[in-house]
């Protein structure tokens, strides 16, 4: 089980003179499981790459599997393996629009079609996973909520359509330092009591460090780097730094090669090379 890319280009406005290629011949494997943290400066391609992951973009050239299927067929197995990745967008809450929070969660398993009672189902599943007990919260107005507590709707949306795999993009933005904690800590949760494979685009290399265990980084369409996370910290810290990216602190770096009985000249292994 995997979300595949082969030789993926994607160019906005071809033929155009705003023609852009966004991402250029990238090849890349997401297994089931991992916890991918997917870096990059302003403009090398990370909302491409994400959206072209559950069929919002097709791709110019190249080809996108899920589990085997290629997503960009008009079949209904290739709409289930869409469905199959779940995109929690930037400030997810500016989508909420249901006068009821149960409503609005109920919105994606309505659409696949499921009877009122499995819909039922999910929404109470979908509160109860991200922290929102039922009873208390199903009649309520979501506009009436912390925006930690709105986040927490609008991503119970996308859990209630069941997703193997869930992008976030920014799950964190905006929020207080409580609000960013708890919601990385149901995160964490959900990967590892679910077994979601979660990728998750942050600007954050402390927050990647913490929990991803591999670390994509974009530099203009292409991946730069791929790797586990300290691993890139300790050894490709120049790589970094051409790419744009804030390098976390030396210490951790430090502290993480001490842990492996490692000197700082010892060089770990790289994935990319
Ligand atoms: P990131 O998410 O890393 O900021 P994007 O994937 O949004 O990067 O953008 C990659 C490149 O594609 C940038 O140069 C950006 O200007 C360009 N781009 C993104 N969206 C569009 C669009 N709709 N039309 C034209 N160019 C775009």
């Amino acid at each position: 089980m995997s979300i595949k890319l082969e030789h993926v280009t994607y160019t906005y406005g071809t033929g155009s003179p705003f023609e852009k290629t966004a991402l250029q011949d990238v090849s890349l494997e997401i297994k089931e499981g991992e916890f991918i943290g997917i870096i990059g400066h302003t403009g090398s391609g990370k909302s491409t790459l994400v959206q072209l992951l559950n069929g919002l973009l097709q791709p110019t050239s190249g080809t996108v599997t899920v589990n085997g299927q290629d997503i960009s067929q008009k079949s209904k197995a290739a709409m289930e393996m869409r469905h199959a990745v779940g995109m929690v967008f930037q400030y997810p809450e500016y989508q909420l629009f249901e006068e009821t929070i149960a409503k609005d969660i109920a919105f994606g398993p309505r659409n696949f079609g499921l009877n009122a009672e499995d819909v039922a189902k999910r929404v109470r599943e979908a509160m109860e996973f991200v922290g929102l007990d039922y009873d208390t919260y199903a009649d309520r107005s979501p506009f009436r909520l912390s925006g930690g507590q709105m986040r927490r709707v609008a991503i119970a949306g996308v859990i209630a359509i069941h997703p193997q795999y869930l992008i976030l993009d920014e799950p964190s933005a905006g929020l207080d330092p409580v609000g960013r904690r708890e919601i990385f800590a149901e995160i964490q949760r959900w990967h590892k009591e679910k077994n979601i494979t979660v990728i998750l685009v942050s600007h954050n290399m402390d927050d990647i460090s913490r929990m991803a265990n591999r670390l994509i980084v974009l530099s203009e369409g292409q991946i730069l780097i791929d790797g586990e996370p300290l691993d890139v910290f300790a050894t490709q810290q120049d790589k970094l730094h051409s790419a744009g990216v804030a390098v976390p602190p030396v210490t951790e770096v430090l502290q993480y090669l001490k842990g492996r009985g490692l000197a700082v000249e010892d060089r770990v292994h790289t994935v990319d090379e």
